[in-house]
């Protein structure tokens, strides 16, 4: 039977693209996402892929989110944390406020769906954790300080985890994408935007096609022996 995955924020951006992808590759895929409806009903309509409504920095919304899902669709045995934000200021405009949400979301998120999957994977002896990271959580990034410490915990998160799920066949990666083409990156101001294409070596942004690859790579059985590995995929951006 085909496992059961999960992307969070799947209906749309590098999310939508690996959705699609892990769908092609035999998963029966779920997707979550935050509120814009227009954007998940037409990702629907045009994948035939479910999607499930709730925050996932919400403790309580993601393990009755998930059980819903369970029972809806069978047992999760991959969660892709995808779901992210931005709340951009240098320190002295950032507000504790814009600190807290981006960790909520950002960080908390993986902590809740983790919580909400994990003892299911491991009483099953498989499972597959695919964290969304950040070039900006490996090297910073000037008015991210919130941003930059969420994907920074991640990475961290990650291999603490990894060791935990190592002997009950769970593997727990990360990906940390440079800048990809999406509405996220759209918001970037475009004349900082021409300065950070002409740092990467590549000479262009990447696509969420191009994450999803590696996120497929990640959940599949040829990647039970990567754990606790980030996969940098940036072109060339940061390098280490
Ligand atoms: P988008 O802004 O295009 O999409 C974000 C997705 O996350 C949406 O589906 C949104 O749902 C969902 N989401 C946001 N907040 C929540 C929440 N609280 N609960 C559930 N879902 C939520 O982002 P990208 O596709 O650009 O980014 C995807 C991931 O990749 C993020 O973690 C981002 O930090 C990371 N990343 C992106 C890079 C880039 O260049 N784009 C670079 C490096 C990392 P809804 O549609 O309902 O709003």
């Amino acid at each position: 039977m085909a496992h059961v995955a999960i992307v969070t924020g799947g209906t749309r951006g590098i999310g939508r693209a690996i959705s699609e992808m892990l769908t092609r590759d035999g998963f029966t895929v779920v997707a979550n996402y935050a509120g814009n409806e227009e954007k998940a009903r037409a990702f629907t309509d045009e994948t035939g892929i479910p999607a499930y409504r709730w925050d996932v920095g919400d403790h309580e919304a993601c393990l009755t989110g998930c059980a819903r899902v369970e029972q809806e669709m069978g047992p999760i045995d991959v969660v892709v944390n995808n779901a992210g934000i931005t709340r951009d200021g240098t320190m002295l405009k950032m507000t504790f406020e814009d600190w807290n949400e981006v960790m909520r979301i950002n960080l908390g998120g993986c902590f809740n769906m983790a919580k909400a999957t994990f003892d299911g994977m491991r009483q099953r002896k498989w499972g597959r954790i695919v964290n969304i990271g950040s070039i900006n959580g490996q090297a910073g990034q000037y008015g991210q300080v919130n941003y930059a410490a969420a994907k920074s915990g991640i990475h961290g998160f990650t291999k603490a985890l990894a060791q935990e799920g190592a002997r009950s066949g769970i593997t727990v990666n990360a990906i940390a994408p440079g800048y990809i083409d999406t509405e996220m990156v759209a918001a970037v101001p475009e004349a900082v935007l021409e300065k950070i294409v002409a740092k990467i070596p590549v000479g262009r942004l990447g696509k969420a096609e191009e994450i999803a690859r590696g996120v497929c790579f990640l959940c599949s059985e040829d990647g039970g022996f990567v754990t606790g590995s980030t996969m940098s995929i940036n072109g060339g951006q940061h390098m280490y």
